[in-house]
């Protein structure tokens, strides 16, 4: 997402109210989550004495695999943004920072990292999520098949022979 920002650059205190929606590339390769839907901000960027300061609102979509029975988790996102985003030119040293070049700022790292730092650990089709049973492979949301955990490792089972004797 580039912003021209020539409007602001000069003039401390002036700001752009930004009111965008645009695919960004390269948060698809996050494990499995897949971002097909384009990320909204809704943000006001601020000159502030050569800084830029970001402050806003961004939202997305996204879809994922449930961590325990792998159906298909879709999700909307929603998350506050508020950044700082320094004059490239003058602190290339710092190569964390989220810089700007000239007239104009790229935000797509800013929002890839932000989206990334939201997403939850693992995702899951609901909080008590049974998942699949090791054993037979069947969703125990939907039935209880009665596996008992013991048939898990055959191996284990001879084990447990060899030590009775
Ligand atoms: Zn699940
Ligand atoms: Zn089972």
């Amino acid at each position: 997402m580039k912003i021209d920002i020539s409007d602001i650059i000069k003039t401390e205190g002036a700001f752009l109210q930004l009111d965008c929606s645009e695919k960004v590339d390269g948060i698809d390769q996050f494990e499995d989550i897949s971002f097909d839907a384009p990320v909204t901000l809704k943000a006001t960027l601020t000159n502030t004495g050569g800084l830029l300061k970001l402050d806003g609102i961004l939202e997305t979509h996204y879809k994922g695999k449930c961590s325990k029975c792998l159906k298909e988790v879709e999700a909307d996102l929603k998350l506050k943004i508020r950044e700082t985003i320094v004059n490239g030119e003058k602190f290339h040293e710092d190569i964390e920072a989220y810089t700007y070049e000239g007239k104009f700022v790229d935000l797509d790292r800013v929002i890839k990292d932000n989206i990334i730092l939201s997403l939850p650990m693992r995702l899951l089709c609901r909080e008590n999520c049974k998942g699949v049973c090791p054993v037979c492979g069947r969703d125990r949301n939907i039935e209880d098949c009665g596996c008992s955990q013991d048939d898990l490792n055959p191996k284990m089972e001879v084990l447990k022979k060899l030590l009775d004797n």
